[in-house]
């Protein structure tokens, strides 16, 4: 099984990037914000949980997430391997995630992180908040937020990785097909 962590801030296109990506090398994309947006709109008693964090650009707390996460692992047994994408965001979820994958004799194959300028960054999420629908991507100051939480809580695990050699940084402008031919390169080299 091969797994690999897009990684990088929000807004930086790994949803978009995460969803060819499966396509075209046969993994199944797990997205966390997606996960929770569906459990919101549910009204479940996880959204509901979920939904606070969520609007003020904060982490949801990592035992509520590394469940939801195990549980659609487990939902997919017939898996050749994983994209996650927004996940893990802590090195507790990294090491939750680690400890996953070694029980059933899997490990991550790389973290590819999208780099992307702070203020990019905010001019993609206004605009993608113009049809998104979201609450956090309508609102500049949850988005600098959210900025910041990646940067203080979820930088730290590119660097856990990477004392294993298993993270890279890709240029997360251009083009989506140009972005698109630079992940894919990289995950033939690290698909092997
Ligand atoms: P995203 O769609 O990845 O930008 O995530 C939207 C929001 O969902 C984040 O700002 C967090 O509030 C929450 N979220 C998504 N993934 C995680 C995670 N791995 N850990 C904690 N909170 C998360």
């Amino acid at each position: 099984m091969k797994n690999i962590i897009l990684f990088g801030p929000p807004g930086s296109g790994k949803g978009t990037q995460a969803v060819k990506l499966a396509e075209a090398f046969g993994l199944v994309h797990i997205s966390t914000g997606d996960l929770f947006r569906y459990e919101m709109k549910n009204k479940t008693p996880l959204g509901q949980k979920a939904k606070a964090y969520m609007e003020k650009g904060q982490l949801v707390p990592d035992e509520v997430t590394i469940g939801m996460l195990n549980n659609k692992v487990e939902s997919h047994p017939q898996a050749n391997g994983f994209i996650f994408d927004g996940f893990p965001r802590t090195v507790a979820q990294a090491k939750a995630l680690d400890e996953m994958l070694a029980a059933k004799g899997h490990s991550i194959n790389a973290l590819i992180a999208l780099d992307v300028p702070d203020e990019e960054i905010v001019k993609r999420i206004l605009l993608r908040g113009k049809t998104s629908g979201r609450p956090d991507d309508n609102d500049e100051s949850v988005i600098r937020k959210r900025i910041d939480v990646y940067k203080s809580q979820t930088q730290p695990v590119y660097d856990y990785y990477d004392q294993n050699c298993k993270s890279h940084t890709i240029l997360g402008m251009g083009s989506i097909e140009e972005i698109f031919g630079r992940l894919s390169e990289l995950f033939r080299e690290v698909l092997v």
